[in-house]
């Protein structure tokens, strides 16, 4: 008998921020019961925020702000399960979230008494989020006739001690999930698991980065060599564009991973595609999807791209960029120079998105942010240096851009007036990416979209 690949359903915190929306997740999963889900839950929406900014305040020493804090999560905690279930299930569920609560509220008042945030600590009170939100949709879940069982994540998901940002130990885990979840659900269970946290091999709690219930899904998907992984949001998927600049933007129907992680670095904002790598590399599909709106099929994330006529897949633009312009008519190309230029954003812990160099200055762009101007004094040792604020870097994506002829030409024709102030076609040759003014963006946007997304490839875009 061939095994069986299960299918990973991973909401994220607007899909479970409340009683509604939990009662939608429990209606789209009856609706793949035959695929045999595994679910994995983040935190209700702005959970794990509040729950680090109760860990600040203890770690302040401020006992009455955190205990205050964890009151107004109790309730609302409190009040989704009760609306969930009926009250007979509710009265015995209650003494389990009351126990969780009183665990928390314990841990607030030993950080406070300290007056100190570890990292280890951290993470033990982040953990709550999907440690709650877990326990109260496999209740749901089962009230609603699901065969639910709720999987602490800290049992499979083995990580180093990295705490905030633990790193997974691939083989252990793959192990641990297979033997745990395996047995479950060829037994017809729906295994309900809290993303985002694990433990270490001596069962430290640890949770793998912000936005990690993604991350999560991957790593389950992964090790069950799952069927796909549906990633439930609350948009319809990526899109050609922004829809508040374009409203006439398309849903795009499938992309590859490299567009998709190209548009997460220029700001889509839907998920970070990087987290999905640990699926992606063995070829599982990944699926943006709608909780709000269950019948529409979303944004097919795969390993390689289908053909597609069109020449992008998206446009998108990342604003509030400033430019720095480094000049050193002499020294440019000398040995070491440029080196010397990357420390020092490096000591000014500044991130670059693109560079263009000539033979005697390079231009680089970051986020606008206040550790510019003493990076630009430091640099300013180097070499002359200015820097200019307010612009934007817009971005086109598409594989097709290996092979098509001309493009640019035909980007930049339809932008005769606009002011270009950089221009980078990156190694990957899949964007083109250019930076211009912030003002500018909006018109820049729909000039091209209007010439590049006109007449689309329905196989591709929606
Ligand atoms: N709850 C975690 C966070 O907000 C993980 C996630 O939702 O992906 O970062
Ligand atoms: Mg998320």
């Amino acid at each position: 008998m061939t095994e069986f690949r299960p299918l990973v359903m991973k909401f994220g915190g607007t899909s479970v921020e409340d009683a509604k929306a939990i009662d939608r997740a429990a209606g789209i999963v009856k609706h793949r019961l035959s695929r045999r889900p595994i679910v994995v839950v983040s935190a209700m929406a702005k959970v794990t925020d509040q729950l680090l900014a109760t860990a600040r305040a203890a770690g302040a020493g401020d006992r009455s702000t955190a205990l205050q804090l964890s009151r107004a999560l109790r309730e609302r905690h409190y009040n989704a399960a009760g609306e969930l279930l009926g009250t007979g299930v509710f009265t015995q569920f209650h003494s389990e979230l009351e126990a969780d609560f009183d665990s928390l509220d314990e841990l607030l008042r030993g950080i406070s008494a300290v007056g100190e945030l570890t990292g280890r600590t951290t993470d033990h009170v982040a953990s709550f989020g999907e440690l709650l939100s877990s326990k109260i949709v496999t209740q749901a879940f089962s009230a609603r006739g699901i065969n639910a069982t709720m999987v602490d994540s800290r049992e499979c998901i083995v990580t180093d001690n990295t705490h905030t940002r633990a790193v997974p130990q691939f083989d252990e885990t793959n192990e641990r999930l297979c033997q745990t979840l395996k047995p479950l659900v060829r037994n017809g269970c729906v295994p309900v698991m809290g993303g985002f946290i694990g433990a270490t091999r001596s069962g430290v709690t640890t949770t793998i980065g912000r936005g990690g219930s993604d991350f999560s899904a991957a790593i389950v998907g992964a090790g069950l060599d799952a069927e796909s992984i549906e990633i439930w949001t609350d948009v319809d998927g990526m899109m050609t564009t922004d829809p508040n600049i374009c409203p006439d933007a398309r849903r795009i129907r499938v992309i590859s991973f490299d567009e998709a992680a190209e548009l997460a670095y220029f700001g889509a904002k839907v998920l970070h595609p990087a987290t999905l790598l640990p699926a992606i590399q063995k070829n599982i599909s990944v699926y943006i999807l709608n909780s709000r709106n269950p019948g529409c099929e979303g944004t097919r994330i795969s390993a390689r791209a289908p053909a597609c006529r069109n020449a992008f897949k998206a446009i998108a633009a990342k604003k509030r960029i400033t430019i720095i312009d480094i000049a050193a008519p002499r020294m440019l190309m000398a040995h070491g120079f440029l080196k010397a230029i990357f420390d020092a954003f490096d000591r000014h812990r500044v991130a670059i998105d693109v560079v263009s160099t000539s033979e005697v200055s390079v231009s680089l762009t970051v986020d606008s942010n206040e550790a510019i101007p003493a990076l630009a004094g430091d640099l300013a040792k180097l070499a002359d240096v200015k820097y200019d604020g307010r612009k934007a870097i817009v971005c086109l994506v598409g594989e097709n851009l290996r092979q098509v002829r001309g493009i640019a030409a035909r980007v930049f024709s339809l932008l005769p007036d606009v002011t270009i102030r950089m221009i980078s076609q990156g190694a990957s040759e899949i964007n083109l990416t250019f930076v211009i003014e912030e003002a500018d963006v909006p018109e820049v946007i729909r000039r091209l979209h209007t010439t590049f997304f006109a007449d689309l490839d329905p196989e591709i875009f929606d």
